[in-house]
């Protein structure tokens, strides 16, 4: 029975995120001379703070970390997640904070409980000290969810589902792709290859993963191959910007309406 109740979340999970695109109403345009990469992070896991900012900074360069405040401070069996301190830190430190949702549930569970959902974590990091709203937001376990477009695309500039894909030319904004960094090891390694793909072609790539761990979940990777993603985007003249910085950049920052 999980299994199959697995297998019907990840049909969905499909099929809305097609359906999203056809019924996508704002179309962004990715028009830059500049390949632009960014790192983003999920949950957060304190490794990505403690090794993935680190790495990032290092680099002259700061990340993107979307926060759900019901994960505060949890410890998992692998993973332990930042509290409000953590969040304040990569805030002080030039880091974007984005919005994970607060209960981190696949958006579509929500029903009409969304905005008050988003609202609590609006409220969390504000009582963090987080003086800035976030103005981005990614989905849950990259499940899109088309009814709640309207809520979503009124609160954010964008939203990150995962896609692997660049974003190059029309995309939508609140379907924003990303591709993953995680296990195996040697396959994150290989990542490269996408920054590669930029470069040369110049659009936007949007990393995600979470843990930055000698010992990594499925879904994160090692400090050193972290490092060298970033210091390749570096070495390959990429610019490499938060989501909020990326969004200014390509001057999406004025509502389309
Ligand atoms: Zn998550």
């Amino acid at each position: 029975m999980p299994d199959l109740l697995k297998n019907l979340d990840g049909l969905i999970d499909r099929a809305s995120n097609r359906l999203i695109w056809k019924i996508a109403s704002r179309t962004r345009i990715v028009a830059t001379s500049r390949p632009i990469v960014s790192f983003t992070f999920d949950d957060v896991p304190d490794t990505a703070l403690t090794n993935g900012a680190a790495i990032l900074e290092k680099y002259g360069a700061q990340g993107t970390f979307y926060i759900a405040g019901g994960l505060e401070a949890r410890v998992e069996s692998d993973r332990t997640l930042i509290g409000r301190e953590g969040c304040l830190d990569l805030f002080r430190r030039g880091h974007e904070i984005g919005c994970h949702t607060f209960a981190h549930h696949r958006v579509r569970s929500y029903g009409g409980a969304l905005s008050a959902d988003l609202d609590a974590n609006a409220r969390y990091l504000d009582e963090a000290g987080i003086t800035r709203a976030a103005t981005n937001f990614a989905f849950p376990y990259n499940s899109a969810w088309p009814l709640a477009r309207q809520e979503l695309g009124r609160r954010y500039r964008t939203c990150r589902g995962a896609g692997e894909a660049i974003n190059r030319g029309p995309v939508d904004p609140l379907m924003l792709k990303s591709v993953e960094i995680r296990q195996p090891e040697d396959h994150a390694k290989r990542l490269t290859g996408w920054i590669d793909d930029v470069a040369a072609n110049p659009g936007w790539l949007v990393f995600f993963t979470h843990d930055i761990a000698d010992r990594p979940t499925p879904y994160g990777c090692t400090p050193a191959t972290f490092e060298h993603l970033v210091r390749h985007a570096r070495e390959r003249g990429c610019e490499i910007l938060t989501v909020d910085a990326a969004t200014r950049a390509l001057g999406w920052e004025v509502d389309p309406r």
